[in-house]
């Protein structure tokens, strides 16, 4: 179980779509948050579709680094 409070708080979620390769393992991982559009590119669907933890987990499955994840005062949470 992902414990809660080591998550970071995210209120912004950027993805790549360029940088994408279709990889999938963020929308294995975050399948309500991230899916594949008809391009098989990443598709931001519900920036609030999974807990903070699960989408950190997807961001840092990404082999290409395209999603970028931001906390409430702009800091760049991932990539580190
Ligand atoms: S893990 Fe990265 S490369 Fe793979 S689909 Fe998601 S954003 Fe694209």
């Amino acid at each position: 179980m992902p414990d809660p409070a080591a998550a970071p708080k995210i209120s912004r979620i950027e993805v790549d779509r360029d940088a994408c390769i279709s990889a999938g393992s963020c929308v294995a991982i975050a399948a309500k948050t991230f899916q594949l559009d008809d391009e098989g590119k990443v598709k931001l669907i519900n920036p609030k579709g999974d807990d903070d933890q699960t989408i950190l987990e997807a961001a840092k499955s990404c082999p290409v680094e395209a999603i970028k994840l931001y906390n409430e005062s702009g800091g760049q949470i991932w990539p580190a």
